[in-house]
């Protein structure tokens, strides 16, 4: 069985977004640029001497805590699961992202600055289809306490179905399940927040994360729920769980047709899953199209 290939898409126009780095406090441009087909999704750090693109793809991936670290020989990108996430939730598949520094903006802490951005810049269809990797067996990964497994699918797209489950805490149990595509990617996911646990909260800011970001940049939550702040949607942990696993499959470089269900999973073993569906899956290459 095959599936119905879509085209390629860029956007029309540069669109930029500034902020700055949880992790390092600086300030931070990044420019979105249309790309041509098959360039795919690439990093620039457009403050080294030469340029340096660092093509986002899971062989590019360096397993750091907390972040999803893209690396080129000596010049990596960080923080970019939630830009990742809004390029391929909007299914924007050939972009360069230019960058001015190792870390890319925290802003709100989800993807919904580089959407309303991305949406401003507006989509053009290229005469090319875009490759897909179809799930045809089921792969599981992990353990009994944290898993990820794909299936196959019945349609031409990616299901994901989440559960988070932080016990008695304020975050307690969510699942959700979503069709993705640019329309739910917008409306249900990108602007569904990074939360944490109070604990973990004391500890990054104790590590220098509240250089700049404070408190209220963050969804913190204890047992009662979150703290001096107020959910987007009730279920808004496991909507941005569903953002970053978007973001993760977003290094496989092509759409990826299947049911991914996850517990508790986070960006380590969504990379794992990457891999092996590039080993496992069935791969159907792009195409250039004569327009
Ligand atoms: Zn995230």
């Amino acid at each position: 069985m095959s599936y119905a290939q879509r085209n390629e898409r860029t956007i029309s126009s540069p669109a930029v977004v500034d902020g700055f780095g949880y992790w390092t406090g600086r300030d931070v441009r990044v420019e979105f640029r249309p790309a041509p087909p098959g360039t795919g999704l690439v990093f620039v750090r457009c403050d080294l001497t030469p340029n340096v693109r660092i093509p986002a793809l899971v062989e590019n991936r360096v397993e750091v805590p907390r972040r999803t670290v893209l690396r080129r020989g000596s010049a990596s990108v960080e923080m970019v699961e939630h830009v990742l996430a809004a390029l391929a939730g909007m299914q924007i598949d050939n972009c360069e992202v230019h960058v001015n520094q190792s870390e890319l903006p925290g802003i709100d802490g989800s993807s919904l600055k580089f959407v309303e951005a991305l949406d401003a810049a507006g989509i053009v269809v290229q005469p090319a289809l875009r490759a897909q990797l179809i799930v045809r067996e089921i792969t599981r990964l992990g353990d009994d306490d944290c898993w990820i497994e794909a299936r196959p699918n019945r349609t031409a797209e990616l299901t994901i179905r989440f559960r988070v489950d932080y016990g008695n805490s304020g975050i307690g149990k969510q699942t959700l399940q979503l069709p993705i595509c640019p329309n739910t990617f917008r409306r249900d996911l990108s602007a569904a927040r990074t939360f944490m646990l109070k604990e973990e909260a004391d500890w990054l800011l104790a590590q220098g994360l509240g250089k700049r970001a404070t408190l209220a940049d963050l969804l913190v939550f204890d047992d009662a729920g979150p703290i001096d702040n107020t959910l987007r949607f009730r279920d808004e942990c496991a909507r941005h769980k569903i953002l970053d696993l978007v973001g993760d499959l977003a290094l496989c470089g092509c759409d990826v047709i299947g049911q991914i269900a996850a517990h508790r999973s986070g960006h380590k073993l969504n990379a794992d899953m990457v891999r092996i569906l590039l080993q496992e899956g069935e791969k159907v290459a792009g195409r250039r199209k004569s327009a």
